[in-house]
């Protein structure tokens, strides 16, 4: 994504009340989470490939943030209540599935914590993408989701809807179903709320 491309996608994010920044890698988004929530707050974590590579878990926990990550559970039982705790927390950070550079984040869940998080409950909320999340519209974001980001993360997850072996969307039924909730975020109430950190380079499904 060249800067004009940002600038047009920072404008619009701006006009739905979103507040948008770029930075070159990866290691600069983490200094930037890290200085902005404070030390002594909540903090939820929403499920990403792009957090786990930060490592920005255990980073908050380190210097004395209370951190509610499903990841850190014993059991299936343990990450649900953790999944609930995570909805009331100061900040909750995330990565997304697409984000348009007309100005919506598009995000599909299995059981919809994140999706709840992200759209009420914390106060404050950090998104991180990869350009490779960057899409034109809403349509191509979606259909990117589908075909590609749903069967890949099925795959991962363990769970086999008919799109894993298939490789496209077939807007299954199936009980393997991985995207029960689809998200798009148009714009918020609070200014600000949401703060999306696009990355130059590409991260995640
Ligand atoms: S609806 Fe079914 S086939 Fe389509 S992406 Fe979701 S899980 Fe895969």
């Amino acid at each position: 994504m060249n800067k004009d491309t940002f600038y047009k996608l920072k404008e619009n994010f701006k006009n739905r009340n979103i507040d948008a920044e770029y930075f070159e890698t990866l290691e600069d988004i983490k200094l930037y989470i890290l200085s902005l929530v404070p030390p002594n707050c909540k903090v939820g974590i929403g499920h990403s490939a792009t957090l786990q590579e930060m490592n920005i878990t255990n980073l908050l926990i380190e210097r004395g943030n209370t951190v509610y990550d499903k990841e850190l559970a014993e059991s299936k039982e343990e990450a649900k209540v953790i999944k609930k705790k995570a909805l009331l927390t100061d900040w909750y950070i995330t990565g997304s599935n697409a984000v348009t550079v007309d100005g919506r984040i598009i995000n599909v869940d299995h059981s919809g914590n994140r999706v709840a998080a992200i759209t009420f409950g914390p106060d404050n909320v950090i998104i991180v993408a990869g350009i490779n999340k960057v899409a034109d519209t809403v349509e191509e974001g979606i259909k990117r989701v589908k075909n590609i980001a749903c069967p890949l993360n099925a795959k991962c997850a363990g769970y086999n809807p008919p799109c894993v072996e298939l490789n496209k969307c077939v807007d299954c039924v199936s009980d393997e179903r991985v995207c029960n909730v689809l998200s798009i975020i148009e714009g918020q109430s609070d200014r600000n709320r949401i703060k999306l950190c696009i990355v130059n380079e590409e991260y995640g499904l």
